[in-house]
């Protein structure tokens, strides 16, 4: 027999556990002081490393010591107070030890009998979660429909498009394929680029994507030019097969209206799916769930903890009303994977509910972030984001150098200098230079704008003056 290698002995695991999450607190405590945004160039990093992995063992020890040398300037820091780009991509400390957990266990979901626990904690943890936001009991777990959690909402949309096709076709896609059948998909122009990417990996192609104009002032999805657009369709011989509604677009967080374009689909056999990524979870708040109202014709809902809900990437929580759409388009069963249980029709194998087979037990970090916070708890994280943004949009307003370039949307503010394009460039460009805070841009009408997206887990109102000062001098430098 070969010698076994030498793992951690517990005790060691221990020592290196605790440093490990040393390491954690620290990197936190001292993000206030680092550049957010990396500040290296391309190859910085690759030159500090080795050409290749030791051949004897080192101790742990190095690798903590080579995430401040190597890792860290080369990051930029999504958990650090003046994150303001994008989206939050929010961690937790409930979050991580949770995280950590799933990790110690370390077993394979893919079906109940793997291992049941992984199975059914996810779909309590998926209910009692659709139940915070108010979604409807179509999607609890108890009826014809079903959550799960994903790595990401583009695969959730995939996903979604794949059960699509599978209702429409009456099983003939996942025979056959797609063929040549004029499959069309319907988005706004300002659609996540996920529903293009889910059409082409559907073996759709890109082209099968009909974009659907928006109202210049909102950026929602022009209701009237998706009915004209899925009768022009019908008429040529196309088949509508999905609408991905945005509620809470990317660039803007911007509403699509879902009940409105529930009823163009509703006598057209037509999957409606919606796209909540960012702005989904504020529905944890009774007063914001106004952009979710239609949600209960949707035949299937996304939203990501893993941005502004405190849940370490990644979690991104996929429901559907009818599980039978998403199971008849995935599942698979072969030999080995043959057991009592899924002959028994009990149980829910998740495997087929998304593309992968094997699946972590993501739903202990969400599970530890709900009991941790509570609901209460998330309510009053969802609240001081969207407070933030409105002492931000009050800022704008006070300051004639800048102006909103569309209504703030929860915790997302869209503004520009009114010098121009190119000063609301220069300005923004400026402050993520100086790494004072990161904000990121976007266009809206063919204009430049600067988004600040406030919800990180870490900012105070401190945070977001200091920014607006910052801006407020790149304002002064770049129209002088
Ligand atoms: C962020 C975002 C996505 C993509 O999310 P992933 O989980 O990274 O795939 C999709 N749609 C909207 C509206 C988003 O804001």
């Amino acid at each position: 027999m070969p010698d076994q290698p030498s793992h951690m002995t517990p005790e060691e695991f221990r020592r290196h556990g605790h440093a490990a999450i040393d390491w954690i607190a620290d990197y936190w405590a001292s993000l206030d002081d680092l550049p957010v945004r990396a500040q290296v160039d391309p190859g910085d990093v690759r030159r500090l490393l080795p050409a290749s992995a030791p051949d004897v063992g080192e101790p742990f020890d190095a690798l903590l010591d080579d995430l401040d040398r190597v890792v860290v300037p080369g990051l930029t820091h999504w958990q650090h107070p003046r994150f303001f780009a994008y989206f939050p991509a929010n961690s937790s400390p409930a979050a991580i030890l949770g995280d950590l957990l799933s990790s110690g266990i370390g077993a394979q979901g893919m079906i109940w009998a793997t291992s049941p626990a992984v199975t059914e904690v996810e779909q309590v943890v998926l209910d009692w979660f659709a139940e915070a936001l108010g979604l409807p009991d179509a999607f609890r777990s108890d009826g014809a429909g079903g959550g799960v959690i994903q790595d990401t909402a583009s695969t959730a949309t995939f996903t979604a498009l794949l059960a699509a096709l599978h209702r429409a076709s009456g099983g003939d896609v996942r025979r056959h394929g797609v063929g040549g059948a004029g499959w069309r998909v319907y988005g706004s122009t300002q659609a996540h680029s996920s529903l293009v990417k889910a059409a082409m990996m559907a073996g759709l192609g890109e082209d099968a994507v009909r974009t659907v104009a928006v109202d210049p002032a909102t950026q929602a999805m022009d209701v009237d030019a998706l009915r004209a657009a899925m009768t022009e369709d019908t008429a040529a011989g196309l088949r509508p097969v999905m609408v991905h509604v945005a509620a809470g677009t990317t660039s803007t967080g911007a509403m699509d209206d879902i009940a409105a374009v529930a009823d163009v689909v509703r006598d057209r056999g037509v999957w409606l799916h919606v796209d909540a990524a960012w702005a989904g979870v504020a529905a944890v708040c009774p007063e914001h769930r106004s952009h979710l109202a239609g949600v209960e014709d949707a035949d299937s809902f996304v939203t990501n903890p893993h941005k502004w809900l405190l849940t370490t990437f990644d979690c991104s929580t996929f429901w559907v009303r009818d599980r039978a759409a998403l199971t008849g388009a995935l599942s698979i069963l072969p030999e080995y994977l043959r057991n009592a249980a899924t002959e028994s029709g009990e149980v829910v194998d998740y495997r087929d509910w998304h593309p992968q087979l094997g699946r972590r037990f993501r739903a202990i970090k969400l599970w530890a972030v709900l009991r941790t916070y509570g609901v209460e708890g998330l309510r009053a994280h969802v609240r001081s984001g969207v407070a933030l943004a409105e002492h931000v949009a009050d800022l704008v307003a006070a300051d004639d150098r800048f102006e909103m370039v569309t209504e703030p949307s929860l915790s997302l503010v869209v503004f520009r200098l009114t010098a121009g394009d190119e000063q609301t460039m220069a300005a923004m460009e400026d402050v993520n230079a100086s790494g004072e805070a990161y904000l990121s841009h976007t266009t809206v009408e063919g204009r430049a704008a600067i988004r600040l997206a406030v919800g990180s887990w870490r900012t105070t109102e401190a945070d977001v003056d200091r920014t607006w000062r910052a801006l407020q001098q790149a304002a002064g430098r770049v129209s002088s």
